[in-house]
């Protein structure tokens, strides 16, 4: 547990962004398995022969020791523990890990302890090093995070009835919360349709036996599929946490 009091503790984390801060300092974001999300400045960090140079780039993971100052936190010691070398010898691998710690870090609120989804980040970044395709190993990780933050969408039954017959369900509504049956469908007005592969194919990416993907291969439609129907509703999701966060400053002011 951590005291508020201690003045310095150490924390197993992913540095999930790091920005330059002056001309010898960087401030960085970090994914911490005993902490949840927190920032530090990681003082002289921009020259090369810094101790903490490498070890607060992006996508590493690495055991830090942090001091909290009276504004800031800082980093005074940092070992690495894992850099993902597989991850970064693709190009397309470094993109898409990228995507995965930017939307770690936008659908994250600071400070608070959550084991399972650091587990979840580094699973997903080693997992990212071995596979050779990254979109599908995003996707997982997209929708085990939105079931780990409470925002799981619906894919074996109507987001609106409940009905479970997998060949009732016809379309995907980010706005309804998920699938939908065509009766609900047509009475919404959604025109969109969605194939059943890529609903068990969503559905069986958000479960956690992550052995059991690696053979998995997506067919061009599902692929596609599937792209379109993350990217509504993770909008639509993200959308819904940053105006919550936007009341709750005023609510607080
Ligand atoms: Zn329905």
């Amino acid at each position: 547990m951590l005291d508020s009091r201690t003045r310095t503790y150490n924390v197993t984390a992913v540095v999930l962004r790091s920005r330059p801060l002056g001309e010898k300092d960087r401030v960085v974001v970090l994914f911490s398995r005993e902490a949840g999300k927190l920032d530090a400045v990681a003082k002289g960090a921009r020259q090369p022969k810094s101790k903490l140079a490498a070890g607060t780039q992006p996508f590493t993971l690495a055991r830090f020791a942090l001091a909290r100052g009276r504004t800031l936190q800082v980093v005074t010691q940092c070992v690495i523990e894992e850099s993902f070398y597989a991850l970064h010898e693709d190009l397309s691998k470094i993109a898409w890990g990228a995507y995965v710690l930017e939307l770690m870090d936008a659908a994250t609120p600071p400070h608070q302890h959550d084991e399972a989804l650091f587990d979840l980040l580094v699973s997903t970044l080693r997992w990212m090093g071995a596979t050779d395709d990254p979109e599908l190993v995003t996707r997982a990780f997209e929708l085990r995070l939105l079931n780990a933050l409470g925002y799981a969408p619906a894919l074996t039954e109507c987001a609106v009835c409940g009905r479970t017959v997998s060949d009732s369900l016809v379309a995907f509504s980010a706005r309804w919360g998920g699938a939908l049956c065509a009766a609900d469908a047509a009475q919404r007005g959604h025109r969109g349709k969605i194939s059943q592969g890529t609903l068990r194919t969503a559905a069986a990416l958000s479960g956690s036996k992550g052995d059991a993907l690696q053979r998995l291969r997506l067919t061009p439609q599902v692929r596609t599929e599937l792209r379109g129907l993350m990217n509504d509703f993770l909008t639509q999701r993200l959308e819904v946490r940053l105006k919550a966060r936007e009341f709750l400053v005023k609510v607080m002011e």
